[in-house]
């Protein structure tokens, strides 16, 4: 049986029909807690506040002006890292800054100030995806406003993982079908890919998230094998005590520290086939999986966000994000 592109475009427009008639509300759990942070918080606080409710991100609230002041993420406090490498003397004042100096930390070390995207929750799922996909976005904040006040409420926060897991478990029927190996969809990188070594600094590591501006780095032994991966969120725990000179110790001791509930490291091979991948995102939280060969070998990276756009976008006339 050959498998002819129509079919495997049917399917995926099957899921992007889905997606189309879901809204965002429709992925909230019946129960959740979201963790709301005041804007007048110091950044040193939050450090604590995240580790101990076991999250990595939390929105923003300015109790002045009731309103939402933007998403707390592992790239703030990685723009804090890059502010104490380029202004080291200000370490004294680094322990005093607020979320709300966030803002003045990008302008700073002059990186453009990410965009605050957020959809309503009563819009379609398929339009989260495409903010998300257009704004590079992990995840998306749902602001609805109260009826009574008039005010901006904050609902919750969708990630890409949520996403791709509602639509794994609600379309078996589709995904099931997606037969073909990764090989020939050409899904995910595997050129140029960045990579360090356990000898590599915390800080090498963190610099070369910010220069290809990517949320992950495959650490290698010298063969090319692949032995652990450092993720934004790792760099969490890694200041939490306000120790910043300790980011120049090796990528090894820090990722040893890691929680006993980390969630682990997923790879596949490229033979692997996308239904499969689906199972993985059904059974498992997974938030990237890494390619290798049968001896570990690195060959790629997919990302959550390559798997989105093809699912959303795969085959579309108009493909780009
Ligand atoms: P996400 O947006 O899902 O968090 P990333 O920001 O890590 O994912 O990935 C963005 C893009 O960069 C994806 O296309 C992914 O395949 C690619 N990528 C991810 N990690 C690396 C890496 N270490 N080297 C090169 N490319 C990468």
């Amino acid at each position: 049986v050959t498998y002819t592109r129509p079919r495997l475009f049917n399917r995926l427009r099957g899921i992007r029909e889905f997606l189309k008639v879901r809204t965002s509300y429709d992925v909230l759990p019946l129960s959740f807690r979201l963790v709301v942070l005041d804007n007048d918080l110091l950044i040193k606080k939050s450090l604590n506040i995240l580790i101990q409710n076991g999250i990595v991100s939390a929105p923003l609230w300015d109790t002045r002006n009731s309103s939402f002041a933007g998403l707390l993420t592992s790239t703030d406090y990685i723009n804090v890292i890059q502010y104490y490498c380029q202004y080291p003397d200000e370490i004294g004042n680094i322990d005093q800054f607020r979320l709300s100096s966030l803002r003045d930390i990008e302008k700073a070390i002059g990186v453009e100030p990410l965009e605050t995207v957020s959809v309503h929750p009563m819009r379609p799922l398929y339009e989260a995806c495409r903010r998300m996909l257009k704004t590079r976005a992990r995840r998306i904040p749902l602001i609805d406003n109260d009826d009574e006040t008039g005010r901006e409420m904050v609902v919750s926060v969708i990630t890409q993982y949520r996403i791709l897991k509602f639509i794994a478990v609600n379309n078996e029927k589709y995904t099931m079908l997606l037969k073909k190996p990764l090989r020939e969809l050409g899904l995910g990188t595997y050129t140029d890919l960045a990579t360090a070594t356990m000898n590599s600094s915390v800080l090498d590591v963190i610099h070369l998230m910010v220069k290809y501006n990517i949320s992950a780095i495959p650490i290698l032994d010298q063969d090319n094998k692949l032995l652990n991966v450092f993720e934004a969120v790792d760099v969490i725990p890694c200041i939490k005590g306000g120790a910043y000179d300790e980011l120049s110790s090796p990528v090894g001791d820090a990722l040893s520290r890691r929680s006993d509930d980390f969630a682990g490291i997923y790879t596949c091979s490229e033979d692997d086939r996308l239904d499969a991948i689906f199972d993985t995102i059904r059974k498992s939280r997974v938030h990237r999986l890494i390619v290798v060969d049968d001896d570990n070998h690195l060959r790629g990276i997919i990302s959550l966000s390559d798997i989105l756009k093809y699912v959303l976008l795969y085959g579309e006339e108009d493909d780009t994000v």
